[in-house]
């Protein structure tokens, strides 16, 4: 179980990407405030979790429900 305890610093959030629905449509990489995510051989593939803000735009906005943001 990861610890809650380290809120404030950086704590690192898990984006994961099921390569086998997403599309590649870019609408996540759109969506992100923070840029998070690059379009790659039409996948999505997130470049910099570090920057993730956790405003899950990317989980409702992906038509493939293919994105899980984990805390
Ligand atoms: S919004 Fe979903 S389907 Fe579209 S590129 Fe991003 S992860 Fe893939
Ligand atoms: S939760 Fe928000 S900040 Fe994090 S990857 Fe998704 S759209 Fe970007």
């Amino acid at each position: 179980m990861k610890s809650k305890s380290m809120r404030g610093s950086k704590e690192m959030v898990e984006i994961k990407v099921d390569r086998d629905k997403c599309t590649g449509c870019g609408t996540c990489a759109d969506t992100c405030p923070v840029a998070v995510f690059e379009i790659k051989d039409e996948k999505s593939v997130p470049v910099k979790p570090e920057e993730c803000i956790v405003c899950r735009a990317c989980e409702v906005q992906c038509p493939e429900g293919a994105i899980q943001v984990i805390e």
